[in-house]
C-alpha cells in the first residue's frame, strides 16, 4: 500500500553513505587509530539511533494502517471506493453484506449494477457532480439486494489517490428502518390530529399535549390545558369509587375504556367514550397516559330517539306494545320473587270508529291523547300505561297484594276509577264529546302464564265487557276461556264449511189467512259431519265477527237464485216470493247491491220474487247508506221486510223514510199472546202502525191457532211459524206444495 523501502535496503544505503563520507573527505592530518575508532563508534551509535527511529515509524505506520483497515472493514456502514468511471476498487464487508453478495462479486464491477433502474439517473448525476466539483455530497436511492431492494443513503467524498488519480469514497447506509420510523412518525402525527380527542399526560397525570379535536370537545384551548390535570373535566356524575376502579384497571391491565360524563368549559355536562392507555418504558414503568375521547352526546341523543320510536307510541308518548311485553316479562319475574299479584287491564274505547268517521281522524287523535292522560292520572307512578294501537290501551299494575282476592279488589277499584274518568266529557277543540271504555282485567302472579297468554286473557275479558253492553269492566274467568276456545274451534270449522259443501237452504212457508202459500223465508242450515245441524243463531254472529258472512251471504244469494229459477217451471211455485236474511256487515259492505243486481241480471227473473229481511240494528247502524242502497234495489223491484220488529229501538221518523214493504212482528211478542197482556198490546200497536204507514204486516213464530186467531182479529193476515209449516229442506218443501 505504501512505498516505504524495506528494512535491509535502508541499512545498505546508510552503510554506503558512511563509506562514501570516509572515502571522499580530504585527507586530514591522519588521525590516530583511537580517534578513528571513536568516530566510527559515534557513527555506529547514530546509525543505530536512526535505525531505531525508523523501526518506530514503521511500527506506527503499521498500527495506523491496521487501524485504517479495521475501520474500513468493521465500520457499521458500508464503504466503497470507486473510480470516477464507477468501477469498484475497494469495498468493505458491511457494504458487501448490505448488497447481499460476496466482496469478490463487487470488486472491479460497476456500482451502477446495484442501483435500481429508476435511480440510475440520479446516481450518474452524483457521479458527475463529484468529478466536477470534487466535493462531498449525498443521495437517497434504492439499491438491489438479491431479488429485492432496499432504501439506502450514500455519502460521497471525492479524493485524490497517492498517484493523483481522482477517486470516490462512498459510505452506504441501509435506511429502511429509519424510513419506517419516519413513516410511523408521520402517521402518528396525522393520527394525533384525528377526529377523536387525544390527551397525553405524564405519569403524574399532568397534561402534556392535547390535539385540536380535544380542545373542540372540551372547549378549553391547548394553552389552558397543558399543565393541568384531567380533574378539570369532572362533572360530579361519577363517584370516587368509579374513578378508583378506572385507575385500578389502567394500572393493572394497562388500559380502560368506558363512558364518562364530563363537563365542558361552558359547564355543559356531556357523555363521552374514553379509552385510556398507559405507556410504559422498557422496564415496565408507566411514563405517560394516552386518553382517546369521543363525544357521544349526539349518538346518545340519536339512540334516545331511536329508543323512543322503537318503544313508545308517537301519538300519546305512552310505552308501545313491545315495551309493555318487555315490562310484563320483568313484572312476572319480579312477582315470582315477591309472590305478589299484579293485574293487566285491557281497555278499549267504545264506538271509537264512529268518532273517527264522524269528526275525522284528527279529533280521534286528540281523544286518544286525552284518554292517555286520564289513564296516567288513574295509576301510580310505577305502573305502566301503554297503547297497543288503535283505541286499545293496556295498563299493568304491579305488586298489588299477595292475596288474589285483595289484588282483584284493588284492580277493580282502579278499573272503576278509569271507567269514571273516561266517562267524563271530552273537549275536542270545539266539540264536546262523550265516550266510554270497555275494560277486561286479569291477574297475574309468578310465571303461571306466558306474557302472550295473559294479554289474551285480558283481551277476552274486554270482549266480554263489550258483549255485556260496553262501558263496563269484566274479570277474566275460565268460562270465558272455554267460550273462546269453543268459538275458535267453531270458527275453524266454519271456514271449511263452504268448500266442504256443508250448507243447505231450508224454506219456511209464509201463508195468508186462507192458507194460500205466498212465499217462504230462506233459512240457512249448517250440516256439520260431527256437530250435526248447527243453528244459524250460533254461527251467523260468529260469521259476522270474522267476516265469513260475506262469502256465506253470497252463497245464500246464489243458492236462492238457483231455487227461484228452478221453481219458475212449476205453477205451484213460480209465484212464490223468497225472503232472504241479510246481516248488517253483509249489507254495509260496498259491493252488496252489485252482488244482488248481478244475481238478478244473471237469470233475468223477476225481482219481485225477492225480498230482503233487515233487522233494526242493520238499518240504524248507517242510516244514509241503508237508504241509498234500499232505494237502488227498490228501483229494480226488490222488496223489504223489517225483521224482528219491536225488539230494537226503532225510530218511527226513520221508518217513514225507508222504503220497507213489510213489518214482521217478532216471535217473542207472538209467543206471549194470551199470556202477557202487555205483549198482546204491543202486537196490536205494531199492526196499527203498519196499517197507518201503508205497510204489509206478517207475524213470525206463530205456533198456535189461538195466536193466529188473535193476530187475524187485530188485522194481521199473513203468518209464518210452525203452525203453518216448519222450516224444511227443499225436497220436503216442494213435496208439501204438491210438486
Ligand atoms: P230469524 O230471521 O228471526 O228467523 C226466524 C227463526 O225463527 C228461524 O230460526 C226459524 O227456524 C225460527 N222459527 C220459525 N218458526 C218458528 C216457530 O213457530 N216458533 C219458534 N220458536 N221459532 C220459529 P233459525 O232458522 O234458527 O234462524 C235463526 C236466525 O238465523 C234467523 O232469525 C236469522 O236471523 C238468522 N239466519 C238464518 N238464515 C240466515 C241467512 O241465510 N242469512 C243471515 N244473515 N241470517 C240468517
Ligand atoms: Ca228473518
Ligand atoms: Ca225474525
Amino acid at each position: 500500500m505504501s512505498n516505504q523501502p524495506s528494512k535491509p535496503d535502508q541499512q545498505a544505503r546508510l552503510h554506503a553513505e558512511a563509506e562514501e563520507r570516509l572515502a571522499i573527505s580530504p585527507a586530514p592530518p591522519s588521525p590516530s587509530m583511537e580517534e578513528l575508532l571513536h568516530e566510527l563508534r559515534v557513527h555506529q551509535i547514530e546509525l543505530e539511533m536512526q535505525n531505531e527511529e525508523l523501526r518506530r515509524t514503521r511500527a506506527d505506520l503499521e498500527v495506523s494502517h491496521n487501524r485504517y483497515v479495521n475501520l474500513y472493514e468493521f465500520a457499521p456502514v458500508g464503504y466503497l471506493t470507486l473510480t470516477p468511471e464507477d468501477e469498484i476498487i475497494e469495498v468493505n464487508s458491511v457494504a458487501a453484506r448490505l448488497l447481499g453478495v460476496e466482496r469478490s462479486h463487487l470488486l472491479n464491477g460497476h456500482f451502477t449494477n446495484w442501483v435500481t433502474p429508476e435511480y440510475c439517473d440520479r446516481w450518474y448525476m452524483l457521479l458527475k457532480n463529484m468529478q466536477r466539483q470534487g466535493r462531498q455530497t449525498n443521495l437517497e436511492l434504492m439499491l438491489k439486494r438479491g431479488d429485492s431492494h432496499f432504501p439506502a443513503r450514500l455519502d460521497g467524498l471525492s479524493i485524490m489517490s497517492d498517484d493523483q488519480t481522482p477517486m470516490l469514497r462512498i459510505t452506504l447506509t441501509d435506511i429502511a428502518e429509519s424510513k419506517h420510523a419516519e413513516e410511523e412518525l408521520r402517521i402518528a402525527a396525522v393520527a394525533f390530529e384525528a377526529q377523536e380527542g387525544i390527551m397525553i399526560t405524564n405519569a403524574d397525570k399532568v397534561i402534556l399535549r392535547v390535539n385540536r379535536a380535544f380542545t373542540e370537545i372540551t372547549g378549553y384551548s391547548s394553552e389552558e390545558l397543558v399543565g393541568q390535570t384531567p380533574q378539570l373535566f369532572k362533572s360530579g356524575r361519577h363517584n370516587a369509587a368509579f374513578y378508583a376502579e378506572m385507575w385500578e384497571s389502567i394500572n393493572s391491565m394497562g388500559s380502560w375504556h368506558g363512558e364518562i360524563w364530563d363537563q365542558r368549559k361552558n359547564g355543559e355536562v356531556y357523555p363521552k367514550w374514553v379509552t385510556i392507555t398507559a405507556v410504559k418504558d422498557k422496564d415496565g414503568a408507566i411514563t405517560h397516559y394516552v386518553g382517546l375521547h369521543t363525544d357521544i352526546s349526539e349518538r346518545k341523543a340519536t339512540e334516545e330517539e331511536i329508543n323512543q320510536l322503537a318503544y313508545y307510541d308517537p301519538l300519546t308518548a305512552l310505552p308501545n306494545r313491545r315495551l309493555l311485553l318487555d315490562r310484563l316479562q320483568q313484572a312476572l319475574s319480579a312477582s315470582a320473587r315477591s309472590e305478589k299479584y299484579g293485574a293487566l287491564l285491557f281497555i278499549d274505547l267504545d264506538n271509537f270508529k264512529a268518532l273517527n268517521d264522524n269528526l275525522g281522524h284528527d279529533m280521534g287523535d286528540i281523544l286518544l291523547q286525552q284518554a292517555a292522560q286520564r289513564l296516567l292520572a288513574c295509576v301510580r307512578e310505577g305502573d305502566t300505561v301503554s297503547r297497543q294501537g288503535g283505541d286499545e290501551f293496556v295498563i299493568m299494575l304491579e305488586e298489588l297484594s299477595e292475596y288474589s282476592d285483595e289484588a282483584a279488589a284493588k284492580a277493580k277499584t282502579i278499573g272503576e276509577k278509569i271507567l269514571f274518568s273516561l266517562n267524563q266529557t271530552y273537549q275536542l277543540t270545539c266539540h264536546e264529546y262523550q265516550n266510554t271504555p270497555s275494560i277486561g282485567v286479569t291477574l297475574f302472579v309468578n310465571h303461571q302464564h306466558s306474557v302472550g297468554a295473559l294479554l289474551k286473557r285480558a283481551d277476552i275479558a274486554m270482549y266480554e265487557a263489550k258483549a255485556a253492553g260496553r262501558n263496563t269492566l269484566r274479570f277474566f274467568d275460565q268460562d270465558m276461556q272455554r267460550a273462546v276456545t269453543t268459538r275458535a274451534a267453531l270458527e275453524a270449522d266454519l271456514r271449511a264449511a263452504l268448500s266442504n259443501n256443508q250448507f243447505e237452504l231450508y224454506f219456511q212457508r209464509q201463508a195468508r189467512h186462507d192458507g194460500t202459500v205466498i212465499g217462504a223465508e230462506v233459512l240457512l242450515r249448517w250440516n256439520h259431519p260431527e256437530r250435526g245441524f248447527v243453528s244459524p243463531a250460533e254461527f251467523i254472529p260468529l260469521a259476522e265477527d270474522v267476516g265469513l258472512i260475506i262469502p256465506i251471504g253470497l252463497w245464500v244469494l246464489e243458492a236462492t237464485r238457483t231455487q227461484l229459477k228452478h221453481w219458475e217451471d212449476y205453477p205451484q211455485t213460480r209465484h212464490l216470493q223468497l225472503a232472504i236474511n241479510v246481516s248488517a256487515r253483509q249489507f254495509h259492505q260496498s259491493e252488496f247491491t252489485d252482488h244482488v243486481c248481478a244475481m238478478l241480471k244473471k237469470t233475468a227473473y223477476k225481482a219481485v220474487r225477492l225480498k230482503l229481511e233487515f233487522t233494526e240494528s242493520l238499518v240504524f247502524e248507517d242510516i244514509e247508506d241503508t237508504i241509498a242502497k234500499m232505494q237502488r234495489l227498490k228501483a229494480m223491484g226488490v222488496s223489504f221486510s223489517m225483521d224482528d220488529f219491536g225488539t230494537g229501538y226503532s225510530s218511527l221518523t226513520y221508518l217513514t223514510q225507508l222504503p220497507f214493504d213489510q213489518l214482521k212482528i217478532d216471535k217473542s211478542f207472538v209467543r206471549n199472546i194470551g199470556d202477557k197482556p202487555a205483549d198482546a198490546a204491543i202486537v196490536q200497536t205494531i199492526i196499527g202502525m203498519a196499517n197507518n204507514l201503508g205497510m204489509e204486516i206478517i207475524a213470525e213464530g206463530v205456533e198456535t191457532e189461538e195466536q193466529r186467531a188473535f193476530l187475524e182479529l187485530h188485522g194481521c193476515h199473513t203468518f209464518q211459524g210452525n203452525l203453518i209449516g216448519r222450516p224444511m229442506p227443499v225436497a220436503e218443501f216442494e213435496c208439501s206444495l204438491g210438486i
